[in-house]
């Protein structure tokens, strides 16, 4: 094994996200906030001439040279945990034509915007135009303001050999640049030989020419964020209401069941507030898409770090796989669980085992609970009585 053989990693050349903010990355789980220099894209010059600017040449130059990159920590740490990391899994898309140091954007990544109507706890005012208040409230610092990203900048022939786009917000159809950029996909015929894959908080239906556009793709995924059933998807997805959930996903089921180009996948972010809560978000999916079985995907939070699971005491991560134990058969016993599914909460169970540094985590995960609480006027003991009682907290 050649010492780049633990750092390369083929998204430096074949990948390009840009962020709601307007910063450029190699991927979604590369971290900027460790550097002193800037990633942020003017919106003027060319969006391909800053990607190969001599920050990035410099981050490949370390990197081909088996230098750690240390915006790639993230993947590292997985790798310690030998869990599949994003750099040593297969690349989401065929790339067999392309030499590794070969420059094309087969995979793009766009947050097109902060605007959202959520403030989600794993979220923050960086992500979300929802969040500023509370940000500012508690003096939590955030990038960007809260203007739009245009998307009609990027020239359509950016995408020409393009294979593969996600797309991340804010709410993205809350923006209008997308809808725009969906149509001039469409209308280039680029949109035929993409696979495009939406994250939405699935507060918003997009209306009949958008739904047009999205028809267009070759392929279409929905990633539709739930974090949990009812009162749990509200206190984590503040202000979200049930009923909206449910009414908003039934369109989108209605729309993959008339068009086999169409998937909607369920996507739970998995934090200690919701980690006790795993098998009855997958009780209610399995008898919400029965006779089908839904496509659930885990996303497991490391920032803000007093959510991640690692992080936690030992006694509190046994009280967990207790309860996990208990839950698992009780959803065993009912209903027979995908293969992928099962593979994923073996996953989900050796993030629970993981050790993290853990000093402070819980004075900071009240501090930050109590906080938010407050200002939001929710209670985190009413949620998530289990976990309350778990974490046994001394009266304050
Ligand atoms: S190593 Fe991981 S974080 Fe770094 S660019 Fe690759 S996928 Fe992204
Ligand atoms: S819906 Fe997305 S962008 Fe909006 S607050 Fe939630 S995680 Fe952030």
């Amino acid at each position: 094994m050649s010492s780049s053989d633990k750092t390369f990693c083929k998204y430096f050349y074949h990948s390009l996200m840009l962020t709601p903010y307007s910063e450029v990355r190699p991927c979604c789980r590369f971290d900027t906030n460790i550097y002193d220099e800037s990633f942020v894209w003017d919106g003027e010059s060319k969006l391909t001439d800053f990607y190969q600017s001599d920050l990035f040449a410099g981050l490949r130059k370390d990197m081909e040279e088996g230098k750690p990159i240390k915006g790639c920590h993230r993947c590292y740490q997985e790798e310690e945990l030998n869990i599949p990391s994003m750099r040593t899994k297969p690349f989401p898309i065929d790339i067999s034509d392309l030499e590794d140091k070969d420059f094309s954007f087969r995979f793009v990544e766009l947050g097109v915007g902060k605007k959202c109507n959520l403030k989600c706890r794993s979220c923050n005012a960086s992500f979300s135009t929802k969040w500023i208040g509370d940000a500012e409230a508690l003096k939590m610092p955030y990038s960007g303001d809260n203007s739009e990203i245009d998307l009609n900048s990027i020239p359509i022939q950016f995408f020409k050999e393009t294979k593969s786009i996600k797309v991340t917000g804010g709410e993205p159809f809350l923006h209008n640049s997308f809808s725009e950029l969906l149509n001039r996909l469409n209308e280039s015929g680029y949109s035929k030989e993409i696979e495009l894959e939406i994250f939405t908080n699935t507060t918003v239906f997009p209306n009949e020419d958008v739904i047009e556009s999205l028809l267009s793709f070759k392929h279409l995924q929905i990633s539709s964020s739930i974090d949990g059933v009812d009162k749990v998807n509200t206190y984590l997805r503040h202000p979200i209401r049930w009923e909206k959930y449910l009414e908003t996903i039934r369109k989108w089921r209605r729309l993959e069941i008339h068009n086999p180009n169409v998937d909607i996948f369920l996507v739970n972010t998995v934090s200690i507030y919701n980690i006790m809560h795993t098998f009855k978000f997958i009780d209610w999916a399995y008898d919400y898409y029965y006779p089908q079985q839904p496509d659930i995907i885990f996303q497991i939070v490391h920032d803000p770090s007093y959510m991640n699971v690692a992080r936690f005491p030992e006694d509190v991560k046994f009280g967990i796989l207790d309860h996990f134990f208990d839950e698992s058969h009780r959803v065993y016993s009912k209903w027979r669980l995908s293969p992928i599914l099962e593979k994923r909460l073996k996953q989900l169970k050796k993030l629970i085992h993981s050790k993290a540094e853990n000093s402070g985590v819980l004075e900071e995960f009240w501090q930050k609970t109590d906080a938010l609480d407050r200002l939001r006027k929710e209670s985190f003991k009413d949620v998530f009585p289990e976990l309350n009682s778990l974490l046994r907290r001394k009266p304050t």
